[in-house]
């Protein structure tokens, strides 16, 4: 009997070498080399006795019968895409998680209570496409954007898919939610707590957390001579913006002090081509971006950038102009299915530490439409989004124990 490892081990090592690019792996959504995938895997759940089919997205399903196939159903999920030459274990790790747990319990003996279906989502990366278009939740917007100006349509990969994206768009569900028990999903973590905690190198998320966002807020001050203004003459943009940001910094280091989950960020910030060493800048443009696991939390610290940004106006002279304002609402998991992660864990003796998700996954829209949603996450050594992107098996494989123990208990 082959081992849980070599198994896995094989999945990962053949579908890298499917997808090799120049550098890491490259299976974008709704591509060639995404389907090719998806029929690889096909063949292995067929090799465990499993039933396939594809459903309206062409997400692939795979499914273990229980002892009443007509009960909600276990979900274990992820992605089959990735980003341009990123890792191999970004997505794809949940999938194999689902398959190794699907061969352990068809080895133990044991037929579930309900059906175990593992789902390989596609086109993840471009905005969670496969598991929205099933949830009734995909726009006509979204199939007319381009991942990467040289990429074609969304609404035309799909096609070429032999998929009918006209048909996904009309807000139906073809996923009831009502008729999903539990959904998991097993990722590598994109940060670095796990590789850097001693205690544990597997996590438990106890949410996703959801963001406000801006694009491009500008800032306008006056633009002049750097040599011939002196300081109470002065409207400079570039200080004013400054200023906020750390006043802001400060906020937040205050917010995290205090208990909060918060991230802050401005990614971006720009002067016009024009602007010189010389000239004072009477516009600068950034972005933001305030991520938390709860909303009372974004509201609190959104209002208090803004009234910061009031504050500076007043003392800079300036002025600042807001585009239009994003929301993503955070996720949480289900409680109930995280205390039975964790005592799982104590079982397997595996320790775990609990931690949000600070990026977004399909199991975000997932526990949206109101289906119990738990994710696992595995230390990762080298960050995420990149070819160097890393996993230790044993991580992996003490993440699939964990999450195997619970789907026979649960
Ligand atoms: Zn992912």
């Amino acid at each position: 009997m082959q081992t849980e490892k070599d198994f896995a081990q094989k999945i990962f090592t053949d579908v890298r070498e499917m997808s090799k690019s120049d550098l890491g792996v490259t299976r974008l959504g709704y591509s060639e080399k995404e389907t090719q995938v998806l029929r690889y895997l096909e063949k292995v759940a067929l090799g465990l006795s499993m039933n396939c089919s594809y459903d309206e997205a062409g997400n692939l399903w795979m499914t273990l019968e229980g002892k009443h196939p007509e009960r909600p159903f276990l979900m274990v999920a992820s992605h089959a895409d990735s980003v341009p030459e990123g890792g191999n274990f970004d997505g794809l790790a949940g999938i194999v998680s689902g398959l190794c747990a699907a061969k352990a319990i068809k080895e133990s003996g044991i037929q579930l209570d309900c059906n175990l279906n593992v789902v390989a989502f596609r086109c993840e990366e471009q905005g969670l496409i496969g598991s929205r278009a099933i949830l009734g939740t995909l726009t006509p917007e979204d199939l007319n954007r381009r991942y990467r100006p040289e990429c074609k349509l969304l609404g035309e990969s799909m096609q070429d898919c032999g998929i009918n994206p006209q048909a996904l768009v009309q807000g139906k569900a073809y996923l009831n939610p009502k008729d999903v028990a539990a959904y998991f999903e097993l990722h590598i973590e994109q940060g670095p707590k796990l590789e850097q905690s001693s205690q544990a190198k597997v996590g438990l998320v106890t949410g996703i957390r959801g963001n406000v966002f801006h694009r491009a807020i500008r800032c306008l001050g006056e633009t002049a001579h750097s040599g011939a203004i002196d300081f109470e003459f002065r409207h400079d943009a570039v200080a004013a913006v400054a200023q906020l940001f750390a006043a802001m910094r400060a906020h937040w280091i205050e917010r995290l002090k205090a208990g909060d989950d918060l991230v802050y960020t401005n990614g971006v910030v720009n002067t016009p081509p024009s602007q010189s060493f010389n000239i004072i800048s009477g516009e600068v443009t950034f972005s933001l971006d305030i991520r938390t696991l709860s909303v009372q939390t974004r509201e609190y610290f959104y209002e208090l950038f803004k009234k910061e940004a009031r504050k500076i106006e007043a003392d800079f002279g300036v002025r600042f102009e807001f585009d239009q304002a994003f929301y993503i609402e955070p996720a949480l998991s289900d409680e109930h299915l995280i205390n039975k992660l964790e005592s799982s864990a104590a079982q397997e003796n595996i320790p775990v530490i609990c931690m949000p998700s600070g990026a977004g996954h399909d199991a975000g829209d997932i526990a949206q439409e109101g289906i119990p949603m738990a994710m696992i996450f595995i230390a990762n050594q080298n960050g995420s989004h990149n070819h160097r992107e890393a996993m230790r098996m044993e991580d992996f494989l003490s993440g699939v124990q964990i999450l195997t123990r619970t789907l026979k208990d649960l």
